[in-house]
């Protein structure tokens, strides 16, 4: 009898911390396990015991590299995971960088609940070693019977929907979906054959405004931040966001359609991850790598000086304005971008510039809301920058690029789990899909369902 169970255990009416259970053929499968990140980095729940023994555990897939998908796998091993991982080659590399990055600031931040002890090298080191890599499209048995495969989800770069194939019927793990065309990468993949979708929905409730001319108003705010003489501050995911942002501005200046600004990469993880996709330029959309083919190096343009060192770090302020500083974190949750915080945003002439998703709780969050009095390290900051927002961005598929991702795939869908977004995103995303006659449901947290794949 093909009976499957999926455990929703974490990632369920929130948008981090993802960690589903899969029982499958006498397999039990985990789909991601994410670090949750509300008020803090790395709040509390992530040192809960897991609600499964991780001993008894055979396999971790995982979709893709950002922290709310990996950032519990030292915790797996600590607490006796002795599987395989499985993603594909540049989520491996990624994901490393992003643990030991994880790992340095919790050392700093969280001794109160003994985190650090969690993310040793020890840990890492036997995650990697656990770690097998597939590109996407190759099957991999997991089981007599269960086969594992990846497409390209158009995320990050790397970034895969699990594709698990049992009695001929499959079940589809979206991870997260990348808001395509990204400049970047490759569009995300169509599913026209899944019987079970377990899907993201951070932006279910909303539509990104003015996608198509993102790059336009990007132009239009460097413009304005350079005839104004100004500070533009850019906090942003280190991961695929500053990637973007580098390859949209480098193609800005380098056809003359912004004046040439001193641009300061303020992010050592940020330069760090940017070397991974150096070595992956095979993951790009064919665009990029025409570009890439004719010689252009697309990360890279007259202006932009990469800071490493704290101390070049510090010497940012002596530099004269116009200037532009991009740096972690993206909701402004610590990092270097809270250290320019502090300095510019009690100035008129800065602009402080938002480009993804903010959670609830985080001082990114609070200034997107229009604070305009906040704490920041200790010290309270009257807000009298202007706050622009940048949906086009994102790298989540919006409410009705989210619905017509799943009708392409109405003919064969019995199910559809919506998962990975906060709890009105998640309703408001599921009732559009019940409105177009697809099952949709919202799980809560620890329950389980059993899915019936003789039909
Ligand atoms: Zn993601």
């Amino acid at each position: 009898m093909a009976e499957v169970k999926i455990s929703f255990y974490g990632g369920v009416e929130e948008v981090t911390g993802a960690n589903f259970l899969l029982e499958i053929d006498n397999k039990r499968l985990l789909i991601d396990c994410g670090l949750f990140q509300g008020f803090t980095f790395a709040d509390h729940r992530n040192w809960d015991p897991f609600p499964y023994d991780p001993k008894s555990i055979d396999a971790l897939v995982v979709t893709h590299a950002h922290v709310d998908h990996v950032g519990r796998i030292p915790k797996l091993i600590h607490d006796g995971f002795q599987g395989k991982i499985y993603s594909t080659p540049p989520t491996k590399e990624l994901a490393e960088i992003m643990l030991r990055d994880t790992a340095h600031i919790l050392e700093k931040k969280d001794e109160k609940y003994g985190l650090a002890e969690i993310y040793t090298e020890e840990n890492i080191k036997k995650a990697l070693s656990l770690w097998q890599v597939m590109p996407y499209h190759n099957v991999l048995m997991l089981s007599r019977q269960v086969e594992l495969s990846f497409r390209d989800a158009g995320h990050v770069l790397g970034s895969a929907m699990a594709v698990f194939e049992y009695n001929n019927k499959k079940i589809v793990f979206t991870g997260d979906l990348g808001n395509s065309p990204s400049p970047l990468l490759r569009d995300t993949e169509e599913v026209t054959d899944a019987d079970y979708l377990i899907m993201e929905s951070v932006y279910g409730d909303r539509n990104h405004e003015a996608r198509n001319r993102r790059r336009e108003i990007l132009a239009s705010i460097i413009e304005k931040n350079f005839q104004k003489k100004g500070v533009l501050l850019v906090p942003t995911f280190s991961l695929e966001r500053v990637q973007e942002l580098l390859f949209e501005i480098d193609e800005l200046v380098e056809n003359d359609l912004v004046p040439v600004t001193t641009i300061f990469l303020d992010s050592p993880l940020a330069i760090e991850l940017t070397r991974v996709f150096k070595a992956h330029q095979d993951y790009f959309n064919k665009k990029t790598q025409f570009i890439i083919g004719a010689g252009d190096d697309v990360f890279n343009f007259p202006g932009l000086r990469p800071t490493l060192k704290t101390e070049e770090s510090k010497n940012i302020l002596k530099s004269p304005p116009p200037k532009i500083i991009i740096a972690g974190s993206g909701m402004s949750a610590g990092g270097r971008i809270v250290h320019h915080e502090k300095n510019y945003l009690k100035d008129p002439k800065t602009t402080l510039l938002l480009t993804g998703y903010q959670t609830p709780g985080t001082l990114g969050r609070q200034l997107e809301e229009g604070a305009r009095k906040v704490t920041i390290l200790g010290e309270e900051i009257e807000v009298k920058a202007e706050v622009v927002k940048i949906d086009g961005y994102s790298g989540h598929k919006d409410s009705d690029h989210l619905v017509e991702f799943v009708e392409k795939g109405k003919k064969t869908l019995k199910k559809v789990f919506v998962v990975m977004g906060e709890t009105k995103a998640a309703l408001f995303l599921a009732n559009r899909l019940r409105e177009k006659g697809i099952t949709a449901v919202v799980p809560k947290l620890n329950e389980s369902v059993f899915l019936d794949l003789n039909h």
